[in-house]
């Protein structure tokens, strides 16, 4: 077993826990984990939880034969929400605070400070803060998705040191120990690599063992940001007595790098990009290892429309180095891509001079951190 320290932890409870029996609310595997949050929080920890629950929680009140529709489960997520407010809200002895987030929150600067500013109100005023994704208003595109990759965000976004991942199973194993008779918990991750991917279904698949797939992406995301992560089993009320005493039962992902400041975290992993620029050898090398800004001149090709703004991603060799916010538009920057300054007022009729992504507007990708998907060519 792992000792681990921390002071502001975001708890991820999955429905395993919140709702059992997936069709409502109970406190059965609630309380063991209440009593550790209100305990750590008199000993002056910080805890933000994230919430699933709703969709199951109002599953009852959309009875559906079928598989339900996107509106049929965005009503029960309505419907379930309060419901699974309702029942944080009777094992704790302080105001719970609802946030419901989509990813376009994450990704738009002003928003993203306006959460954190709200979470701090909420902490200075010993509130709980309870988060779940806004599941009646996002569509496919506009989710985060899951709820290990929302905690991972909520991480970030809350200057966290700490992911606890509470689930139905009792950490990262070997194999699928529903399969594997001799698979075995490993309790420290050092490096999330391609052979934990794999441990997960591989980086690619979309079929994870257990969910452990999107709770390594989730742990990859905090590693690299300087958040450890720690996944455990919330069913057992033991584990939680360990958690109190600064030992993991479960798994540690310990974190990687020192932390980024808080706007590297939101440059690396809480924007999309809308664009791609294929820089040449130059560019990379001065990207990587000199920290420059990137100029117009080493900007090969200009793939997807963007705002002066946006996030693009910048590509050398089928590789996505990092990204930043451009200062040109995508059809501005098509006709200046490859030009020295001088020659950029004559082209456009204005100049940010010769610096198409300013450094302090970029971040490169870590190792195993290019988790973003290539944009298609418009036709
Ligand atoms: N937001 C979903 C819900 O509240 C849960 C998504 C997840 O658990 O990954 O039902």
């Amino acid at each position: 077993m792992q000792r681990f320290t921390w002071q502001r932890a975001v708890v991820k409870v999955g429905s395993s826990l919140v709702a059992p029996t997936g069709s409502k609310c109970t406190g059965q595997f609630i309380l063991p984990l209440v009593r550790f949050i209100s305990e750590s929080r008199a000993l002056g920890k910080e805890v933000i939880i994230v919430s699933s629950g709703s969709v199951a929680a109002g599953r009852e009140a959309v009875p559906v034969t079928h598989v339900p529709s996107i509106a049929e489960k965005q009503a029960m997520a309505a419907i379930g929400q309060m419901q699974m407010m309702a029942n944080w809200a009777r094992f704790f002895d302080v105001p719970c605070a609802q946030i419901l987030l989509t990813a376009d929150d994450f990704a738009n600067r002003t928003r993203y400070v306006n959460i954190q500013n709200t979470l701090r109100e909420l902490f200075k005023h010993g509130a709980m803060p309870i988060v779940n994704e806004n599941d009646t208003v996002a569509t496919a595109e506009l989710k985060v998705g899951d709820n290990d990759n929302l905690g991972a965000y909520t991480a970030l976004v809350a200057q966290a040191d700490t992911l606890i991942m509470c689930s139905d199973i009792d950490g990262l194993y070997t194999a699928d120990p529903r399969k594997t008779v001799d698979a075995k918990l490993i309790p420290r991750v050092e490096e999330i690599d391609e052979s934990i991917h794999a441990l997960a279904g591989g980086a690619g698949s979309t079929v994870g063992t257990g969910g452990m797939r999107t709770k390594i992406q989730a742990a990859e995301k905090c590693a690299n940001s300087g958040i450890q992560t720690l996944i455990v089993n919330g069913r057992k009320s033991d584990v939680f007595d360990s958690l109190l005493s600064g030992v993991c039962p479960g798994t540690v992902f310990v974190a990687s790098r020192s932390p980024d400041s808080a706007r590297a975290k939101w440059l690396r992993y809480s924007l999309r990009s809308r664009g791609q620029l294929t820089i040449d050898s130059g560019a990379a090398h001065a990207l990587r290892n000199r920290g420059s800004s990137l100029l117009c001149a080493g900007i090969e090709k200009v793939s997807g429309h963007f705002d002066a703004g946006d996030c693009v991603e910048f590509v050398f060799r089928d590789e996505v180095l990092g990204q930043g916010l451009c200062l040109y538009n995508s059809q501005d920057l098509q006709r200046v891509k490859g030009l020295h300054s001088q020659q950029i007022s004559d082209v456009l009729g204005y100049s940010h001079g010769k610096v198409a992504v300013h450094k302090d507007d970029l971040i490169i990708m870590g190792k195993n951190t290019t988790t973003i998907q290539p944009i298609k060519e418009e036709e």
